[in-house]
């Protein structure tokens, strides 16, 4: 958690502004009104600071980001530096005039980089976008209200507390928004978007279980392409992933349960994992699998076939009655698959891994 930048960042400007506001409204105790100034310009620069920092890091941005850069940081120095002359020296050259100018400019080009974010596609932008409304919605009252402009007998400093108040809380949104993205993606195989490998571990370990408690059957089904090298050596690897994608659409589109997941398994290969699925019923997939790719019909001529086919092997067991162990499920899947190979490939084969272990309580 504390390698997340943007986090990092967001917890950082929340330090900041509950500083500032203990100093705004107890001071500094013994050190005097200088002393309170003084906290206050260290905690509303690391504010500015912090804020400046969440949305560079939050915000993935490719085009533009070197134009924002240069025109944000200026700025933000400009703040930082202003704040500490002000607080420091007591002086007030322009009033008030240069302080906000230079934050309503920040805020703009803070605002711009989100908006270049979601315009780039990065979805969290969203939250963030809403969150800046809300703070320079807060911002925007106070400042009209202080110099008179709105509801001038009116202490309405308030409105200010409630922007910023609402800006951390969709800014937090946003983390969590990104999070849920981030972590969908690491689930994700980054060539064809169907489930990883590490989402097939995990998917089998939890039908096992369920499978193991509820004495019912579990089926795994292992999925290579056939002469995959060859089609590699001659029409090249680039074209060999496109070939990787459609196959695994084909893949995917064979299962049809909800708890059912297709994988890319590594390479070439593909898995499946189907809970409550007997050996004839897994098999049934596994001849879904088969004529999906062959209905693909992508060119191999190379190949006996004409197109791009697959072989797969299926094992089906009951946890609970047949002792055997997941890896020992994946093998004997394996080992049908070689077996399907071996009878000339474009074939499904059931390993026989069931039949020797009958389960006498429910047949
Ligand atoms: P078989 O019918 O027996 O499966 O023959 P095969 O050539 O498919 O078997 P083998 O396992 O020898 O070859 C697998 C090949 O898959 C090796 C490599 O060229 C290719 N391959 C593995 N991963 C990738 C990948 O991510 N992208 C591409 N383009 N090719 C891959
Ligand atoms: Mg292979
Ligand atoms: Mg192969």
């Amino acid at each position: 958690m504390l390698r997340d930048v943007p986090f990092g960042w967001y917890a950082t400007s929340m330090f900041a502004l509950v500083g500032l506001t203990l100093v705004e409204t107890r001071g500094v105790g013994a050190g005097g009104p200088k002393a309170t100034h003084l906290a206050e310009a260290v905690t509303l620069a690391i504010y500015y600071i912090a804020l400046t920092g969440f949305c560079r890091s939050f915000l993935s941005i490719t085009r533009w980001r070197r134009l924002l850069d240069a025109l944000t940081l200026p700025v933000l120095g400009a703040i930082v530096a202003l704040i500490f002359v002000e607080k420091v020296t007591g002086w007030r050259g322009y009033g008030y005039v240069l302080d906000e100018v230079l934050q309503a400019a920040l805020l703009v080009l803070l605002f711009v980089r989100g908006v270049a974010a979601r315009d780039q596609g990065f979805a969290p932008a969203r939250f963030y976008l809403i969150a800046f409304v809300f703070a320079a919605a807060g911002i925007l009252i106070n400042d009209l209200n202080l110099h008179g402009v709105i509801f001038p007998h009116q202490n309405l400093t308030r409105a200010f507390d409630a922007g910023i108040a609402l800006e951390a809380l969709l800014f937090a949104l946003a983390l969590a928004d990104r999070n849920r993205a981030l972590s969908a993606l690491i689930r994700l195989d980054g060539l064809t978007g169907i489930a990883n490998r590490r989402s097939f571990d995990g998917a089998l370990a939890r039908a096992w279980d369920r499978s193991r408690r509820s004495h019912s059957a579990l089926g795994v089904l292992m999925i290579d392409v056939d002469h995959f090298k060859r089609y590699n050596d001659t029409h090249g690897h680039q074209a060999g992933d496109e070939i990787l994608r459609r196959v695994a659409e084909g893949v995917e589109a064979a299962v049809l349960r909800p708890d059912d997941v297709a994988a890319r398994y590594g390479g070439e290969e593909f898995a499946i994992v189907l809970p409550l699925a007997e050996g004839e019923a897994s098999r049934v997939v596994g001849e879904r699998v088969r004529v999906n790719v062959r209905a693909l019909a992508i060119p191999y001529p190379e190949a006996p076939t004409g197109i791009i086919t697959v072989s797969v092997g299926v094992a089906s067991t009951r946890p609970a009655e047949s002792g055997v162990s997941p890896a020992k499920l994946l093998e004997s899947a394996d080992a049908a698959l070689y077996q399907a190979k071996r009878e000339g490939r474009d074939k499904v084969v059931l390993a026989p891994l069931e039949r020797s272990t009958p389960d006498p309580a429910i047949r």
